[in-house]
């Protein structure tokens, strides 16, 4: 029997670094080069499957502004897994990515999945970020790191399916 089981997950990070785009990647294949801002925050719901279980992402997708940060804990509290993204052409992208590692330890829930996506990985002339920079900083948090590439879809998938597995794991 296919068992289903729901995990509300949240996507954080600055502003323009992808997030709407890497959800528009996963649930519809699709990537548009002029992504419209997001306002407060969009809901998605896509599954994916593993060996005979499947998981059902509910996705918030949250806009990133600094003003509408006060709503952030509406979507990260009770949130199975999160997704941290930054930009990797844009060093202060991963530092406010790790600002919300630090906001989620401390004020989220200690058994939400945290996954670090470096995207724009397709951008790699413009790299500010080095990946054994994130991979360290991911290592010593506990996160899982990924670079992503919503354009090519390199690792979008990916990175769903490993917070699944880990899901059904814990
Ligand atoms: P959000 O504010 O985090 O939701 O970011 P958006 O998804 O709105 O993306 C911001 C801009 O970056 C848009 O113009 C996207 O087309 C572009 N973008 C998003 N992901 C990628 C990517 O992986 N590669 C490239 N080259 N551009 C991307
Ligand atoms: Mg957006």
């Amino acid at each position: 029997v296919n068992k289903i089981r729901n995990a509300k997950l949240v996507l954080l990070g600055d502003v323009g670094t992808g997030k709407s785009s890497l959800v528009l990647r996963f649930v519809k294949g699709q990537f548009v080069e002029f992504q419209e801002s997001t306002i407060g925050a969009a809901f998605f719901s896509q599954t994916v499957a593993v060996n005979d279980e499947t998981v059902k992402f509910e996705i918030w997708d949250t806009a990133g502004q600094e003003r509408y940060h006060s709503l952030a804990p509406m979507y990260y509290r009770g949130a199975a897994a999160a997704i941290i993204v930054y930009d990797i052409t844009n060093m202060a992208t991963f530092t406010r990515a790790k600002k919300w590692v630090q906001e989620l330890q401390s004020q989220g829930n200690s058994s939400t999945i945290m996954a670090l996506a470096g995207n724009k990985s397709d951008l790699l002339e413009s790299r500010q970020v080095s990946s054994e920079e994130a991979e360290k900083y991911a290592k010593e948090n506990g996160l899982f790191f990924i670079e992503t590439s919503a354009k090519t879809a390199i690792n979008v998938n990916d990175i769903f399916y490993e917070i699944a597995k880990k899901l059904l794991e814990g």
